[in-house]
């Protein structure tokens, strides 16, 4: 893992903006909080599984609300109290008053985690209902990246959509919001799961035509269930090219022959981004280690990144 010392900040964790601007592809892993115990247990296998290939950082992704909130906080504590592993907070403006927000931040800051990613977050319940603002919250993610940003040294990252966001009108309005997003203060970003690797390159240049060298990392999902993947897709508005789909039916049944063309299919989207000039790749992991443990040694991560 590329640490150098002059990353540091204060509080000891060093930001992903430096480790992004010493050069070398940044690769990290997203997991999401678990909602049982025996799902914290796959979970916390997982994390020790992918801890020894040493990713530059992991994120635990931020719970619509109640319990699934506080397993958030808890797990991306545990990452920084008991393993090596450097861990991004993802922070969500849902249902949050700004002082909610304040003492969240605080929280992360007490325990060490200088890295957030600030996003506005979908409603509780039905992520495509009608967005309502908490009355004494944030309306936009650009606002809680002004509002991290104002209470300490902290990292911050947003979140990208190079296919567009299902609520934006049109990919220019996305992206000219995504820009000004950026210009609240962004150090870097991380994008939606997508399959053609064009989008990612249109936003980036998009990004820089606009006078911007923000980092847009790819959010990269090896599948491994078709009807999980068919969710995901429709709720984020990410195509799901239909050549694709039909593999994946043709071989329903079989689990493993899922994984093995998630894994062949995440691999080669990875080469060609990596190739273009992507900063590194965010891997979402669906809290299982196989498949993403299968595209890094693909890739051969740790020879590139002790070479
Ligand atoms: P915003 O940037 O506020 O954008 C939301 C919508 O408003 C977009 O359509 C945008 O174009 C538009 N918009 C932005 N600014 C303005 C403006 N000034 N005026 C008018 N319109 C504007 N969700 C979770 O609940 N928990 C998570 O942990 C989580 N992690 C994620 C990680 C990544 C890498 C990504 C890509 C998404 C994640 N999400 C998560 C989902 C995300 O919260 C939703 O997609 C949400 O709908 C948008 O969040 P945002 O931060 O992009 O919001």
């Amino acid at each position: 893992m590329t640490l150098g010392t002059e990353s540091t900040m204060p509080g000891g964790a060093p930001a992903i903006i430096e480790l992004l601007r010493t050069g070398e592809p940044v690769f990290s892993f997203e997991f999401f909080p678990p909602k049982s115990a025996k799902a914290e247990q796959v979970l916390w296998t997982a994390i020790r599984e992918l801890e020894s290939l040493q990713p530059s950082f992991v994120s635990v992704t931020y719970g619509a609300g109640g319990s699934n909130r506080s397993m958030t906080v808890e797990t991306t504590d545990r990452i920084a109290t008991e393993t090596t592993l450097l861990p991004m907070a993802h922070c969500t403006a849902v249902d949050h008053s700004v002082s909610e927000l304040r003492n969240l931040i605080g929280h992360f800051a007490s325990g060490g985690v200088r890295n957030i990613l600030a996003l506005r977050g979908d409603p509780p319940g039905d992520p495509q209902a009608d967005w309502v603002a908490h009355p004494d919250g944030v309306n936009h993610a650009y606002e809680l990246v002004e509002l991290i940003k104002s209470s300490g040294d902290f990292c911050v990252g947003v979140a990208a959509f190079p296919e567009k966001h299902p609520r934006s009108p049109d990919w220019e309005t996305c992206t000219r919001h995504f820009i000004d997003k950026c210009r609240a203060g962004a150090d870097f970003a991380i994008t939606q799961f997508f399959f053609d690797w064009r989008d990612w390159v249109r936003l980036r240049d998009a990004t820089a035509a606009a006078g911007l060298d923000t980092p847009v990392i790819p959010g990269v999902m090896p599948v491994t269930s078709v009807k999980q993947i068919e969710t995901f897709a429709k709720l984020s508005g990410a195509v799901f090219p239909a050549a694709l789909a039909e593999r994946l039916h043709a071989v329903a049944d079989d689990p493993v022959a899922i994984r093995a063309i998630g894994v062949e299919v995440a691999t080669t989207l990875s080469e060609k981004l990596l190739a273009e000039g992507a900063p590194g790749i965010h891997f979402i992991t669906l809290n299982k280690s196989t498949a993403t443990r299968e595209v890094w040694r693909n890739l051969r991560v740790p020879a590139r990144m002790s070479g």
